[in-house]
């Protein structure tokens, strides 16, 4: 069976993997210069800081032994179960888990060994393979024009977007915290320690707007910059101006939606949409993909 994975992101590569594992020729393309999707680690100044996903929490078994391998060969750690929540309080749940070398390094590792061709974006569906697997939030997949059960899944999915902020100071100013959830706040809705989340220590922030701010500065996600910046220094205390370097997710987070994946014909959509939006749903839903298509 041969099978073309459109997205390197966690689901594509999950789906991939698997795929491989099983005995099919599979082959994953990516427009992106990287793997990973929105399990983004982006380099400023020689750093990485992750503008993605925050960070991952696992509960399902399979996923659970996924993390466990990675934490095994040193590129997974768990990092906090409490979080701030502002106004006034904390949360604690589940272990939080973050990536010394950036979260991108989770995908890069399940890309290992693959065939992923980078810097390939697909404007149709392929016509090439026996099965395609649309890996990636279904407004992206219906710029394909996908067979109709495709695009009813994917018309189906309600999507908000998130203006991320890399906020790099002088040094670390701020009383010591992992990250904070902020509520009912017009600007900001979550702001992480990188340098705490990475382990290095680093005195940067990472800033994640409300959907609201996002959808007003799309055209312009700079702008939003110093917004961002203001309201977590107002926040923590700080008094230092940042450098601030800011990336547009336009399809962020999304509303879960019903089911593990959709499928017409030849042609499969799977991601973080079937699901809670979070990592672990991802994987789940490209891996199932594959045990779908393997049996
Ligand atoms: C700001 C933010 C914060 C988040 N925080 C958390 C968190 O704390 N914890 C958590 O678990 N999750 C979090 N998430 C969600 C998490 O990042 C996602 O659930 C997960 O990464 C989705 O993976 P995916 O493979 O489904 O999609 P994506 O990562 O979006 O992958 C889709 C891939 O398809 C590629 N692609 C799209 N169109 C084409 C095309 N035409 N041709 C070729 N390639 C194409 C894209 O470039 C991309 O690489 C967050 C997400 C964001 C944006």
């Amino acid at each position: 069976m041969d099978v073309v994975v459109v997205g390197a992101g966690i689901a594509g590569l999950s789906c991939a993997r698997a795929l491989a594992e099983g005995g099919a020729r599979v082959r994953v393309v990516e427009r992106g210069r990287v793997v990973g999707g929105r399990l983004a680690s982006k380099r400023y100044d020689g750093r990485y800081a992750d503008i993605g996903a925050a960070y991952l929490v696992a509960d399902d078994p399979d996923f659970t032994a996924q993390v466990a391998s990675w934490q095994s060969r040193g590129l997974a750690r768990p990092w906090t179960d409490t979080f701030r929540v502002h106004p006034g309080t904390t949360t604690t749940g589940p272990v939080r888990w973050a990536a010394p070398g950036g979260l991108r390094t989770l995908a890069a590792d399940l890309a290992e060994g693959l065939d992923v061709r980078l810097s390939a974006p697909v404007d149709e569906v392929p016509r090439d393979a026996d099965a395609v697997v649309l890996a990636m939030p279904g407004p992206q997949a219906l710029r394909l024009a996908p067979p109709p059960g495709i695009v009813a899944a994917a018309s189906a999915q309600v999507w908000r977007p998130v203006i991320a902020a890399v906020l790099t100071y002088p040094s670390r100013e701020w009383e010591a915290f992992p990250g904070a959830f902020v509520n009912d706040h017009p600007v900001l809705a979550t702001v992480c320690d990188d340098g705490d989340r990475r382990g290095d220590g680093a005195p940067v922030l990472v800033a994640h707007s409300t959907a609201e701010l996002a959808a007003r500065h799309l055209d312009d996600p700079e702008a939003a910059g110093p917004l961002l910046a203001e309201a977590a220094g107002e926040l923590l205390g700080i008094s230092a101006v940042p450098r601030v370097d800011v990336h547009r997710w336009s399809f962020a987070q999304p509303e879960a939606t019903d089911g593990t994946f959709a499928v017409d014909g030849r042609v499969w959509l799977c991601g973080d949409a079937f699901g809670r939006p979070r990592v672990q749903t991802a994987w789940m839903s490209g891996r199932a993909v594959a045990h779908a298509l393997l049996s």
